[in-house]
């Protein structure tokens, strides 16, 4: 009685894949605006030394990692360090994360299907999510707007060209939009021909013309099954038929996406691609932050390109157009298939080309199905990644 609680304007913040990429520009975020966001816990993989700095210097309520022996090396850092915070591990651990009692909000940043378990609890127990971890969605989408209509909680995009749509909606009715326009940099090799393409090895395809991002996401950029991963993404988000999504290709990145109402108006928002600007907006919408961060200047850039996508030599998509025809079985399977090939193509097993080839065998395997509960789809994911290990690709 009589005190003032002057952290009630805080949001509290549990923030999954902190150690990865969006996960550090979400901590800087919240570094540069310390009265407004507050972090309470957090989740990382196998950086421990990355999560000691991050613990040392945010003093979440809870921390935890992949595996035990992450646990291990972790308790061991803070202890030296004079910090006691509990430590948790594995999809326990990061659901424990996402759930945390003193969380408002949970920025999903895990990398692929890892992050649907945690990303369904944290909207069962009421936290609106800002989602990065697109593979969740695209899993689940139906799913995690169910769980999020019933809990009366947000899924608020913070894929850089969700955000570009959900600013371009904002404030229009859903009945006027013709089309939604995802743009696309066209990755490294947007100019490579398929025998070029062939010979791609994963350290060329670790190297983004534009983006900094994870090792995952920028493969996935160069065979764009980024770009038709983020149309699944769009469909759920915006709960609109796949139809009216298309893409376009912009190698500048300065446009983040577009909407074509019916009328011919097209509304776009611009920025320089620093995906802090999509992470501060999901954190603080409706207002927008004051972020010192440099300045898009149209003038020194002069030009703005745009192309057709080309779904000959980037088959991703074409091959999504076939899942999303599927419903929930081939949207999982595309997503399984792609991170397995995925992980095979960064050890060398496999060529670059042949990451598109084993989504496409995998879809031609799958029968159409509709899931309802999450352990339907854990287990539909489980069999196919197996599959595809037992035929040894
Ligand atoms: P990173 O690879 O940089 O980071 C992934 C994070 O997930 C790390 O913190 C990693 O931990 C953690 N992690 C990985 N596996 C596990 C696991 N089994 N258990 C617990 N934690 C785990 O990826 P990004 O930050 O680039 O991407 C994250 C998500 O955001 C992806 O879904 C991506 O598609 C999406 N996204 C990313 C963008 C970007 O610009 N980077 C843009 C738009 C969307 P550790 O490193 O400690 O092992
Ligand atoms: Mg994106």
């Amino acid at each position: 009685m009589g005190s003032v609680d002057l952290t009630n304007n805080v949001k509290k913040i549990s923030l999954l894949g902190a150690t990865g990429s969006i996960g550090r520009s979400t901590l800087d975020i919240v570094a540069r605006f310390p009265e407004r966001y507050k972090i309470v816990a957090l989740g990382g993989g196998r950086n421990i030394s990355e999560l000691v700095a991050q613990a040392l210097r945010f003093h979440p309520e809870l921390l935890s990692v992949q595996d035990e022996s992450g646990a291990k090396e972790l308790a061991i850092a803070l202890k030296e360090r004079g910090l006691s915070i509990p430590i948790m591990f594995g999809q326990p651990g990061a659901v424990a994360v996402a759930t945390h009692d003193s969380a408002d909000i949970v920025v999903a940043a895990m990398v692929g299907a890892v992050g649907l378990e945690p990303t369904y609890a944290a909207l069962k127990a009421g936290k609106d999510v800002a989602l990065a971890n697109k593979e969740s969605m695209v899993m689940a989408g139906r799913l995690l707007n169910e769980i999020a209509a019933a809990n009366n909680v947000s899924i608020l995009p913070l894929d850089s060209e969700h955000s570009a749509l959900w600013q371009a909606l904002n404030g229009e009715s859903e009945r006027g939009v013709e089309k939604l326009i995802l743009t696309a940099s066209g990755g490294p090799f947007r100019e490579f021909s398929i025998a070029e393409m062939a010979k791609v090895t994963p350290e060329q395809a670790l190297c983004h013309p534009r983006w900094n991002m994870g090792p995952k996401i920028t493969i996935d950029s160069a065979t764009m099954m980024n770009k038709a991963l983020e149309i699944i993404e769009a469909r759920w988000l915006f709960d609109v038929i796949p139809d009216k999504i298309e893409v376009l290709v912009h190698p500048q990145s300065i446009v983040h996406s577009l909407v074509e109402y019916l009328d011919g108006s097209v509304l776009a928002q611009l920025g320089l691609p620093d995906m802090r600007l999509p992470i501060a907006y999901a954190l603080s919408h409706p207002e927008r932050l004051k972020l010192d961060l440099p300045k898009l200047n149209l003038a020194e850039i002069g030009q703005l390109d745009f192309f057709a996508a080309d779904k000959e030599r980037f088959p991703a998509l074409k091959l999504v157009r076939q899942a999303l025809k599927m419903s929930d079985s081939g949207a999982i399977a595309f997503n399984a298939a792609n991170e397995v090939a995925v992980e095979f193509f960064r050890r060398g097993k496999i060529g670059f080309l042949e990451i598109a080839e084993i989504v496409a065998r995998t879809l031609d395997q799958v029968d159409a199905q509709e899931f309802t509960t999450l352990t339907e789809i854990l287990d539909f994911d489980a069999k196919i990644r197996q599959s595809l290990l037992n035929s040894g690709i």
